[in-house]
Order: C-alpha cells, then structure tokens, then sequence
C-alpha cells in the first residue's frame, strides 16, 4: 500500500463535525461534487458481532431510514431477504447509500459467514475502506482473523469498532489487546468508554478531550429523522475517565507521532500538537496500514454511531487516496493505470449480479475512471461485446433512486447490461482495459439436485441459471453419465440457504441429495513423460509427439500449462491443440478420476511430420502423456479441510471434544472465559455434515460454531482405502 504523502487532504475536522454542524438535513438527495468526499466502505465481522446492527444504525443516525430494525426482530432494512431475517444473517451484499456532512458512504454489506466467500471476495475488491466491527466479550473471533487476512490480500485500510461495550463481560482493553495479538495489527484507542457493561454511556474522544453522552434510554427505535441529535450531548470528560484519558492519550499521541518524522521532533521538543495534525497523520497512518484506530460503541444501544461516523470520515480513504487501480491493456497486453478522473476513459469492475424482484438483473459496478451515463453504449471489454446501460441506480437495501450519470470512484446497480458477469470490465470503445477480477475458490462441495415434479423441471433449470450467474462460486453441473444435475458451492449452508431461496423466489420444489465433499488429486514429484500419437491406417496416418515435464505447485497453484518449445521443434499451430489435450486429460487423475490440480505442465520437446501430423494428433499426444505421467509422479487425493470453531458453556467441553474425536479433528487451541470455551479445530469437511445437529444435541442447544473452508490436505491413507473402495 502507498500513500499519496503530503498531498493527503485533511477532512472531517472536528470543526465540521460538532453539534451544529450535524443538525443540517442529512437526508436530502446527495450531492457530492469532489470525490474526495466519498467513502467506499464496508462492515466487517464475525457473525454475531454486530455488522446488520451498526449498518443499520449508520443508516437510522444518517437518516436514510426513520426507524431502527432489530436483527432479533426480523426487521432490518439490509438483511432484506427472507431467509437471512429467519436465519439472521447477511447473506448478499447489498449496496446502500447514506450521507453524513457533506460525505457520501457507499456501503458495501459484507456477509458475515464465510461459507460466502465470494461476497467476501467482491466486495474487499471494491471497497476502499473497512469497519472492522468486534463484539467486546468475544474480541477477535475467527472470521474475523480471516477477513483480516482477505483485507490485507486487497490493501484495505481498516479501523476498528468494538461493539457491544454494554454486555456483561465486555472489556476495551482486552479486545484491543486481541486485536494486536490475533491480527497482528498496531491498533491505537482514539476513544475511551465512559463505562462498561451496563454502566457504559458514550465515549472520551482521545484527540478532542471531549465526551460523548448518551442517556441510558438512547437505542432509536420508532424515532424519527434526525431525532437522534437528542440522543447525545457533547460534555467535558467525568472525573472518574481522567486518569485513563491522560495514560491512553499519551499512548496515542506517542503511536501517531511515531509515524510522521515532523510530529515526532515536534512531540520530542515539548511542543503541543494540534488535534487536526494528529489526526491527519493517523489518517495517513491509516491509510498506508501501519496504524488501526479503535473505536467502540454499543450499536445495539445507539451509542457511539455519530462518532463512528466521523472516525470513517476522518480516517479512511477517499477514492484519491487509493493508488490508482491498475489494469491490462488487452491490444498489448501491457500494464496501465486509470486515473479515478471523470474525464479519463471508462474502466468500471462488474463486483456483483443479483435478481432484484422489481427491476430484473442488476449489475453493481465499481467506475474507476470515466464516467457512465444512462442509456449509453458501452463494452464489456472482458468479453469482447457491447452492451446498452440501461438505467443507472443508487441502491438503498431494497429500495432505489434513479441517476443520469456516476462519476470515477462512485458505486452503482445498473439495469440492462445482459450479458456481464462478475469481475467483467465495463470500458468504453476505445482505450480500454481489464482490471483484475476479484478471486473466487473453487466449490468445495457438492449435491445431486432434482425437481420434485416433472413440472418443476423447466423452473429448476431457470432458478439454477439465475443463481449460478449472481454468485460465482456457485457452479451447476449436468452429468452425462448419471442424467444427474449436481450443484457445487462453499459449504452445506451455501448450499441450503441456495435451495431455499429457488423454493421462495422461484417457486421451485426440488429434492436434494446428500451432501460431498469434491475431492482433488495432486502429484508429490516432478516427473518428465513421452506422449507419441502415432497410426499408420492406410493413406494419411496420424503423428504427434510430445515431451511434458509435470512439476507440482504450491496449493492453490491451479493449472498452468507453458510452451517450451525451442526452434520450431513442434509448429505453433499444434501447441494449442497440445495444451488443449492437457486441459482434458488433467480432469480426470490417476486414483479416483477426481480433478488434478495444482499443476505445472510444460511442453520441452516433441517431432513432427509434415504430412501425417495434425491438431488431432498433437491433442491425442498431450492427452497420452498425461495419463501416463502421473501415475508416476506419486498422486495423492485431497480432501477439503475446514476451520471450526465451537464456543461452548464449559460443562458441555468433554461432549464437544468427544464428538469432535469421531470426526478425525485435529484440536488447535482451547481458551477458556466467563464460563464459555473456544474450541479451534480443523476438520475434514466431509465429516461437517450435520454438525448442527450433533452439537445441538451433545450441548442442549447451548453451543454455538461457525466453520469455513480452510484448504486441501492429502487423506489419510486408511481413509483412502475405504474411499477407493467406495468410489
Ligand atoms: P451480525 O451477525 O454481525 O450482523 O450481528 P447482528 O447485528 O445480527 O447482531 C448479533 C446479535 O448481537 C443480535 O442479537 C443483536 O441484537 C446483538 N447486538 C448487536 N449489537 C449489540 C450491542 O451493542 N450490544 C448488545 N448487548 N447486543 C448487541
């Protein structure tokens, strides 16, 4: 990550953003004519941490809605699909808008389970900026730590949100010092609690030195518009905060001034440093991710939201302060840059597809540079088509507004474009580029699917289509052999939460097998094979000749396939039929006809005739070589490991290990708070199935897990043996 330096605009200084200044209408249209005044953000959390509760708090304090919902309740305006009230998660990504000032948020929902991993994956592609948001009982959970790991992949600058300070156990401290362990993060407190558990009541802002007051009453419910400008009054710090202000403050500043060599000589020399000069640095601080503010709240009571509010301001990036999005030029294959200017040409990233019930298809896009307008022409430069943008849209959960135009660095939903997909480049006819699509696993597992009336068939197709077209990681396959349709996906909950919308949204009745893992096989060893294609039938006989080395990659290498050819050994023409009959063949490998993968194939040597050969033959050849190399590279079979982790009254921890024992889990750690344990394991996904179930019963309904792919490992070879035996 780099910064812009000196360049860096100071913003949301406290001047703007006092008492006064937050009466303004904030629910007016917004208008935003510089983009150093939008925020692409997002929340991110481990489930349960309180992501839909603060979103929906951001959207009640910004005015966007009048009422707050409650998760429990079923009734909040992000977690619109059906199934995530009943089952109180957020499951889409949905895109809304609020205003706070003269700012523009753009708020990417982020899924809190990770069996959605491409919400994930899209939406950190897009977002410019993240809300980490910690339940401060539980501190640093396990998704959190991986979402963690996501943002640092895609340079999201992050600060910290640590809700829920009114719980029983809650402590600031000791989620903070959660985050520096378990993230490895450098956090730095820019607030103090007033209170903790049910004694907390707003907040000590570290730089300022003033408080934020809520009365014990504040939570928002049935309030309207600006009605929460009541809910707080800015007062001088209470006496009992004074000894902690002075300790966390002096750490604070010494955290921020470390960071910007001015600072520091001034700091060292006995100088006071303003409060906007230690903010602009810990914004930069930010921004480059050395340093994560830490903030805290209690979304749930409504406190803590309005200074949140202007912590997002303060401290993440606007779209200039991002490094300028990179992409290829597909004429030349080269790297370029795209400046998020209005006036440079288009480049937008297609980050997600959804079925809207009023509207159809919609296209959320990400505009890097240019700027699209209603109803025009544009190309999807990925593949090579034009398309008419239709209407351009502002979405709001599940409401909208129409705009004539969107400008570099904003966020939209368009109608019309049919044929984009996600992580597509939207360009404009000439000067185009791709930008880099977001990453999406590969489906780890995998049921027989079919329609539970012969009427149903065509509807099933349909409601399969639609939802293999939104969300990536979702793939449907026919199978020749079985006449079975098998639908791949991330876990069994991706996969039930999938069938459950076809039953709603599509109306489709259908029967489901059970769950199974997708295997994989891999080589341990490099080896180098022959492939000759030769017959002699008649006339015109058939020659092809290969030399393959087969080197295996490190995990999650895919495929890779290079010409090594020297001196016209083998023409040009026949290279691709070569790797062509590679691609085949690595579909089925040596133990069980599972995928290979992780792969290095390169062609070295080869012959040719100049009559017999042929693109047949070359491809025969590739596909020779193959099957005959990698029973010799010593394949193994892997399995998809996934991360568990199972919290539970301590009463219940010998139920929980011994269950987990009959699952082949490997323990990681146990930690032990308030009478609940943290179990982490890693297990199988094959022996996931219907843990639910098992937990439910083992700990009366007591316990509670989450799970996520993790990664391949070989299966041990007493499980092969009986997996082969099967297959
Ligand atoms: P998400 O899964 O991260 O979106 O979390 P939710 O917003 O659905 O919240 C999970 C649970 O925590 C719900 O029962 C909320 O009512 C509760 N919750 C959220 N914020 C707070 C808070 O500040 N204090 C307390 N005590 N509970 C909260």
């Amino acid at each position: 990550m780099s910064t812009t330096g000196d360049k860096l605009p100071l913003v949301g200084s406290r001047a703007q953003n006092t008492m006064t200044q937050t009466t303004k209408k904030s629910n007016e249209p917004l208008k935003t004519d510089s983009l150093d005044k939008i925020r692409n953000i997002g929340f991110i959390a481990h489930i349960d941490a309180g992501k839909t509760t603060v979103t929906e708090q951001v959207l009640f304090v910004t005015g966007r809605i009048h009422r707050v919902g409650g998760v429990d309740e079923g009734t909040t305006a992000m977690d619109w699909m059906p199934q995530e009230k009943e089952r109180g998660i957020t499951i889409t990504a949905a895109a809304t808008n609020a205003s706070w000032n003269d700012y523009q948020l753009n708020i990417i929902d982020t899924p809190g389970h990770v069996d959605f991993t491409a919400e994930v994956e899209r939406s950190l592609r897009v977002l410019d900026g993240g809300i980490v948001v910690l339940d401060a009982v539980a501190g640093v959970q396990s998704q959190s730590e991986t979402v963690w790991r996501q943002a640092d992949t895609y340079d999201v600058p992050r600060i910290c949100f640590v809700n829920k300070m009114d719980r029983v156990g809650a402590s600031y401290e000791r989620t903070i010092e959660s985050i520096r362990r378990r993230l490895r993060a450098n956090p730095v407190a820019v607030q103090l609690p007033i209170g903790e558990e049910s004694e907390f009541r707003g907040v000590v802002d570290l730089i300022d030195g003033t408080a934020t007051i809520y009365p014990s009453s504040a939570k928002g419910n049935g309030q309207k518009g600006n009605a929460h400008l009541d809910r707080l009054t800015q007062a001088p710090i209470p006496p009992e905060c004074q000894e902690s202000f002075q300790t966390y403050r002096q750490s604070m500043v010494e955290k921020i001034v470390e960071t910007d060599e001015t600072l520091l000589i001034q700091y060292l020399e006995g100088e006071q440093i303003e409060g906007d000069a230690l903010r602009h640095a810990l914004r930069r601080a930010t921004i480059s991710g050395e340093l994560v503010p830490v903030l805290c709240g209690s979304a749930m009571g409504g406190k803590g939201v309005e200074p949140l509010l202007d912590g997002i301001i303060d401290y993440l990036p606007s779209p200039l302060d991002i490094p300028p999005v990179e992409g290829i030029d597909p004429r030349t294959e080269k790297t370029v840059i795209r400046l998020p200017d209005d006036d440079a040409p288009l480049a937008a990233l297609a980050f997600k597809v959804a079925t809207d019930p009023y509207v159809g298809r919609l296209v959320f896009l990400r505009i890097y540079s240019g700027k699209i307008l209603t109803g025009g022409s544009v190309t999807n430069v990925t593949k090579g088509h034009r398309e008419r943008m239709g209407r351009l849209l502002r979405m709001h959960a599940n409401s909208r507004e129409e705009l004539e135009e969107v400008s570099a660095g904003d966020i939209c939903a368009a109608v019309g474009l049919k044929d984009t997909f996600t992580g597509d480049t939207i360009g404009g006819a000439t000067e185009q580029v791709i930008l880099e699509p977001p990453k999406f696993p590969e489906p780890v597992v995998s049921v027989a699917i079919e329609p539970g009336s012969r009427a149903d068939q065509d509807k099933l197709t349909d409601a399969l289509r639609k939802l293999s077209d939104e969300d990536p990681t979702f793939v449907v396959k026919y199978n020749n052999e079985t006449g079975q349709t098998v639908m791949s996906g991330m876990g069994e909950l991706h996969l039930e939460v999938l069938v459950d919308r076809m039953r709603r949204e599509f109306n489709v009745e259908a029967h489901v097998g059970k769950p199974r893992v997708s295997y994989r096989e891999a080589l341990t060893k490099s080896v180098c094979v022959e492939g000759r294609f030769v017959r002699q039938t008649g006339g015109h006989g058939q020659f092809g000749h290969v030399w393959l080395e087969l080197e295996p990659l490190e995990q999650g290498g895919g495929i890779v396939f290079e010409n090594a050819i020297v001196g016209g050994k083998i023409p040009r023409e026949y290279i691709s039929a070569v790797e062509k009959g590679v691609r085949e063949a690595v579909n089925n490998g040596p133990l069980a006809g599972y995928p290979l993968v992780d792969l290095k194939i390169r062609l070295v040597d080869g012959s040719y005739h100049q009559v017999d050969s042929s693109e047949l033959a070359f491809r025969s050849a590739g596909i020779l070589a193959i099957r005959q190399g990698v029973p010799r590279g010593s394949p193994v079979l892997l399995e998809p490991i996934a991360n568990l982790e199972v919290v539970t009254p301590g009463e219940y921890l010998s139920d929980v290990l011994g269950d987990l024992g009959t699952r082949r889990a490997q323990i990681g750690t146990i930690e032990g708070q308030d009478r609940l344990q943290t179990v982490r394991a890693l297990l199988p996904l094959g022996e996931t199935f219907s843990y639910t179930t098992a937990l439910r019963s083992a700990t009366q309904g007591r316990a509670s897990y989450t799970m996520e792919f993790r990664h391949y490992q070989p299966v041990p070879e007493n499980v092969l043996r009986s997996l082969l035996a099967v297959a």
